[in-house]
């Protein structure tokens, strides 16, 4: 499946992305996800995206583009991609459908998941992260705490809080969100392409993207 899954920080994107892989081998492409381990392995994209991220500010178009451009065309993509992040802005929109038509790709769907502002609060102040670079694994104090406090299940390394989530930088990103990436709903219902998904359980998101994709 090709699917660009939009929605406010703390909806459930990657989440769903993880769920959705196991599928039919699609992968995951989160911008946020190598952004984070372009910073935690210190390289020039690293640096230069560092200061946007801990204030919670998108990084620039021109970066992100070329992320994308090269990535799209890695091989592990031939199966299928789910986007987890990207785009973000009515430029990258902009420039991933002249993108797409370049490599002569066709997504399936742009699917919004829609969750209520308190849920996504509550979820990004109790989520924690792996601060291993390569794993970066999703936590929750509340709902899915690792098994030995602060240690990743997966690997062993710390379980941290994101410098994003802290109460400043969450609602700056939701600023963010509502100015930047909420106009791409619009963008995505004229293409025809949108599907709107209401629901605060990922199992049910999932199942409702199945469902329109007859699978
Ligand atoms: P995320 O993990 O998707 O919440 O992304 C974390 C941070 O990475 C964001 O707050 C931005 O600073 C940056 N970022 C991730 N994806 C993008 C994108 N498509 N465009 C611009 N900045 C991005």
């Amino acid at each position: 499946m090709k699917l660009i899954l939009l929605g406010a920080p703390g909806a459930g994107k990657g989440t769903v992305a993880k769920m959705l892989t196991a599928i039919d081998g699609s992968v995951q492409i989160s911008t946020g996800d190598i952004l984070r381990g372009a910073v935690a392995a210190g390289t020039d994209l690293g640096k230069e995206a560092e200061g946007y991220m801990k204030r919670g500010d998108l990084v620039p178009d021109s970066l992100i583009m070329g992320i994308m451009e090269k990535r799209l065309q890695d091989n592990d993509c031939k199966k299928g991609f789910l986007l987890d992040g990207f785009p973000r802005t009515i430029p990258q929109a902009e420039a991933l459908t002249e993108l797409l038509k370049k490599l002569g790709i066709t997504l399936d769907m742009a699917v919004s998941i829609d969750v209520p502002r308190d849920v996504i609060l509550d979820r990004l102040c109790t989520r924690r992260t792996c601060a291993n670079g390569d794993c970066q694994a999703i936590y929750n104090v509340k709902s899915n705490p690792p098994k030995k406090e602060g240690i990743c299940d997966k690997c062993g390394s710390p379980v941290v809080q994101r410098e994003d989530e802290t109460e400043t930088a969450i609602s700056h990103r939701l600023e963010t969100y509502n100015e930047k990436t909420a106009p791409l709903i619009g963008f995505y219902a004229k293409t025809g392409l949108l599907k709107t998904v209401t629901g605060t359980s990922s199992d049910a998101v999932v199942a409702a993207i199945k469902s329109s994709l007859g699978i």
